[in-house]
């Protein structure tokens, strides 16, 4: 097998794109697919600071390495929730990458900050369930956290498969509210709220795998262990299957719903105020993380007393 490019053996195939390539011309395939996703909506530039979301899986790894070594100027962000050992080793690959390479990280330990772990607020709060607490909880903290340190972009490595699966899970359901949101670029809706951008939507979780191998990259294998089989992973199984019979599936359902569909769901006008305790932006009076946090302190404040 030849690399398509160069004529040099061939170490890949990339089906959908019926090319092969050797070490080097995947490089640049790589980095021509993330700088055109860049460019195209125009996500950021190289003199903005970069917050990243280094969760320690390996899209978030690979999006970290290959953007501190493009030039890009990056802020690695990790929280720590206090879910057993998976959190703990989660911590300790981030950590010791960003020492490793020089690159700079911040740790939120959600225990710290809160007093308590995702799973012991969780179960205080009576929510229902740790995950959504889990979601609501980290991205009230990257909002705040970004506001108070004047960052304007969150960058995430969410990947082709990730998206095309959120995209059937949408349209199968036809949940037209997130069809509105669903973009590899989302606008901040308020100054104290973040843009959140996905450099990585057009490439594969294969090609990705092929990233992190060519680069030696750690990252945890495992998922949370309180991710029940989600329904995500069942999207992309089926869309795998398709993939398989005719490559370039995955890609034409994305790409096609982004440039054809994604015009008939436009943003709806959200009214955003300010939280009456936080000063964080909500729709309501008080903001959800603030009434969350009220119920766990209620909790704790009855269990001192009983
Ligand atoms: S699976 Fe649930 S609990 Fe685990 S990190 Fe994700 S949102 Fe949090
Ligand atoms: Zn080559
Ligand atoms: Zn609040």
């Amino acid at each position: 097998m030849k690399c398509s490019r160069c004529k040099e053996p061939a170490f890949v195939k990339i089906k959908r794109h019926n090319a092969s390539f050797c070490e080097s011309c995947f490089e640049l395939f790589f980095s021509r697919q993330v700088e055109g996703a860049i460019k195209r909506y125009q996500m950021f530039g190289k003199e903005e600071k970069i917050l990243l979301g280094a969760s320690g899986g390996k899209d978030s790894m690979a999006l970290w390495h290959y953007l501190q070594h493009a030039g890009y100027t990056v802020q690695a962000i990790h929280f720590d929730l206090g879910i057993g050992e998976h959190s703990s080793i989660s911590r300790q690959i981030v950590e010791e990458f960003a020492q490793a390479h020089c690159f700079s990280l911040l740790v939120i330990s959600v225990k710290d900050l809160l007093g308590g772990t995702i799973p012991e607020l969780a179960k205080k709060a009576r929510h229902r369930s740790t995950c959504s607490f889990c979601g609501l909880v980290k991205r009230y903290l990257l909002n705040r956290f970004a506001f108070e340190k004047g960052f304007t972009v969150y960058a995430t490595g969410h990947n082709l498969d990730d998206e095309a699966a959120t995209l059937l899970g949408n349209v199968l359901h036809w949940q037209t509210g997130y069809l509105t949101h669903q973009s590899p670029s989302l606008p901040s809706p308020h100054p104290k709220m973040l843009r959140k951008v996905k450099p990585f939507y057009t490439l594969t979780e294969e090609e990705i795998r092929i990233y992190v191998k060519l680069k030696n990259l750690p990252f945890v294998e495992d998922r949370c262990p309180l991710s029940h089989r989600a329904k995500s992973l069942d999207y992309k199984e089926v869309l795998q299957l398709l993939e398989e019979k005719s490559p370039g599936t995955k890609h034409a359902f994305l790409f096609g719903f982004l440039e054809k569909a994604k015009p008939l769901f436009p943003a709806e006008n959200i009214v955003l105020q300010e939280c009456q305790i936080c000063g964080m932006p909500t729709t309501q009076t008080t903001c959800s993380f603030c009434k969350i946090m009220q119920k766990v302190r209620a909790k704790e404040e009855n269990s001192c007393t009983s």
